[in-house]
């Protein structure tokens, strides 16, 4: 059998064309190459558990080799094959389709970096790094016979007879000059562990070299000694695939450091898990933060079907919650597509939603169980919280019930628990009720004395996110109005209790106030005497709450 053929597309020079634009990211050749003898692998496996194939599966391990003489690399499947029919159906046309309809698609696009990656070519791929492909099959048919394929980058193909025995796939690709890197053991070591660190199937690359025991020597020390093993690049189960309740928290930590090997323990982890109205599993984890310019973004790790896609969870993940750590996996989110139609994606809103409740009911969750170890952690993940209220309208309704306030005690309070603290006494004559802040404890103490001595509470505001919360906390909780310990409202809120009335005839007070003023000589301070009591500051020079805070965005640049 003999047979030469031209593959059907319409465009001739198809091949040109895809290499440039795909050329900077060509390593994605091996995601593809092997998820497809993955998905080749599955399906024998599922007819054999129809009983639709009866034979002896035997050992499925997909195998990535190279020959740096040859200049090959080769990826063999113990999976269903294919007959000559089969590759000519499914290679010829369907791979190739997809090819077709790229380049029609992106033929004049300009910015290629939209496309690259978001554009699952398949079989296709291979020809970005190799001149010639070769495909060896037996199908696992009875009787099937096996075959050979082969193209050379030009739009024609051949078909003969194959030799191969055990039902299954060899691809063998001819690398091409410009792709040699690849024909390194390295190389090729970090693109599989990159894409297919937790692919369904055991897939092995070449061997290592392991330490074991061996016996004791005389005095009765350990021996070692080095032996090859398999290479095994995958974990077939990763932790995501599993049901919450047969994971210990030692699991997920490990599974944790398997992801991210420098980092602290977690803070906690959330089990994502939902097959309607789309389909989504992962795990994200809190990660502890030093501080706020501490976080680390981009760290979700986006998988369809357990094939590593991308760390550019950008528009699947809120933004707010791009802070968190962990694996998403979703076979309903349309990889092959551009990012703007990403964007407009029901299902991606639809996750965007689904990841945005998990998260607030764990909190809300985490809160509830043990009030004291969630005030322990507020540290961290107070950023998380304030920051999703501010930038998200749904998380900010439910944050609500979980979100802290913490004095200048290190005491914590809910939103409705601190108005009910504060009312009665920091409430003014126009029935708004003011919450004092301190943005540095230090620096601000002798006010914070101050406005304890008066019995008022002051709030531990010191974070950068804060000056944010705040507006968003005057725009949301009701008559509630917030000023810095020093702000001139301060001095002017309460009543002063008689004990502490003022020593100073008002003639006097008048002549200390004009000697400051003048000294200061800046209309945006205000300059208080107090009187001379001991216990109290004589005299408060402080700045109109709206003031200051122009002043510090000017200062800041507004941002944060
Ligand atoms: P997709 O995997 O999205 O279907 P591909 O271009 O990657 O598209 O592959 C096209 C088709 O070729 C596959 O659907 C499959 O039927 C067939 N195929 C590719 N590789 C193999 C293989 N190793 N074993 C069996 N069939 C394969
Ligand atoms: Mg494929």
């Amino acid at each position: 059998m003999q047979e030469k053929g031209t593959i059907s597309i319409h465009t001739e020079n198809i091949f040109p064309i895809i290499k440039k634009f795909l050329y900077s990211d060509n390593e994605i050749f091996l995601r593809e190459l092997v998820s497809n003898a993955v998905d080749a692998t599955q399906k024998i496996k599922r007819l054999a558990t129809l009983g639709q194939y009866t034979g002896e599966l035997g050992d499925t391990t997909v195998e990535v080799s190279f020959d740096k003489d040859k200049k090959t690399i080769t990826i063999s499947d113990r999976g269903l094959g294919m007959t000559a029919e089969e590759i000519k159906k499914y290679i010829n046309q369907i791979a190739f389709s997809g090819a077709t309809e790229f380049v029609e698609k992106f033929k004049d696009a300009k910015d290629a970096n939209e496309i690259i990656g978001k554009f699952g070519l398949g079989f296709y791929s291979a020809f970005m790094v190799a001149h010639t492909v070769e495909i060896n099959s037996l199908s696992y048919q009875e009787g099937a016979e096996a075959a050979k394929w082969t193209c050379d980058g030009s739009t024609s193909f051949e078909i003969s007879e194959g030799s191969r025995t055990e039902r299954g796939t060899d691809i063998i690709l001819h690398i091409n000059e410009e792709s040699e890197e690849f024909l390194d053991k390295w190389k090729l070591q970090g693109i599989l562990d990159k894409y297919c660190k937790f692919l369904p199937v055991t897939i092995k690359f070449g061997t290592k070299t392991e330490s074991v025991e061996d016996g004791e020597d005389e005095e009765g020390k350990k021996k070692w000694k080095s032996i090859e093993v398999d290479n095994i690049i995958n974990t077939t189960s990763p932790i995501w695939t599993k049901s919450p309740n047969d994971l210990k928290d030692e699991d997920y930590l490990a599974f944790y450091k398997e992801l991210y090997p420098m980092s602290e323990d977690p803070l906690f982890w959330i089990h994502l898990n939902v097959d309607y109205p789309f389909n989504l599993t992962g795990v994200l984890y809190f990660p502890k933060v030093k501080n706020d310019f501490d976080f680390q973004k981009n760290k979700i790790k986006l998988y369809s079907r357990q094939v590593f896609i991308t760390d550019e969870v950008k528009d699947i993940v809120p933004e707010f919650l791009m802070l968190l750590h962990g694996v998403i996996d979703s076979p309903d989110i349309p990889l092959n597509v551009s990012r703007s139609f990403l964007q407009a994606d029901g299902n991606v809103k639809k996750i965007n939603n689904y990841i945005t409740k998990k998260v607030a009911d764990k909190l809300a969750e985490l809160y509830k169980k043990d009030r004291k170890v969630y005030e322990e952690k507020w540290n961290d993940i107070g950023l998380f919280v304030k920051y999703g209220m501010i930038s998200e309208e749904k998380f900010a309704e439910k944050g609500k019930d979980f979100v802290l306030l913490k004095n200048t005690k290190g005491e914590f309070y809910t939103l409705p628990e601190y108005k009910e603290k504060v009312k009665a006494i920091q409430t003014d004559k126009n029935e708004q009720t003011i919450y004092l802040y301190a943005t540095d404890v230090n620096k601000q103490d002798a006010f914070i004395q101050s406005a304890n001595k008066k019995d008022y509470d002051v709030l531990v505001m010191d974070s950068p996110i804060d000056s944010h919360f705040i507006q968003h906390l005057e725009g949301k909780e009701e008559k509630t109005q917030l000023k810095r310990v020093d702000a001139d409202v301060v001095e002017k809120l309460i009543q002063k209790d008689d004990a502490y009335a003022n020593l100073l005839s008002e003639e006097q007070s008048t002549k200390v106030k004009e000697i400051f003023e003048k000294a200061i000589d800046n209309k945006s301070y205000s300059v208080e005497v107090e009187g001379l009591n001991p216990e109290e500051l004589p005299v408060t020079v402080t700045m109109d709450e709206f003031m200051r805070r122009m002043k510090d965005m000017a200062a800041t640049g507004g941002g944060m």
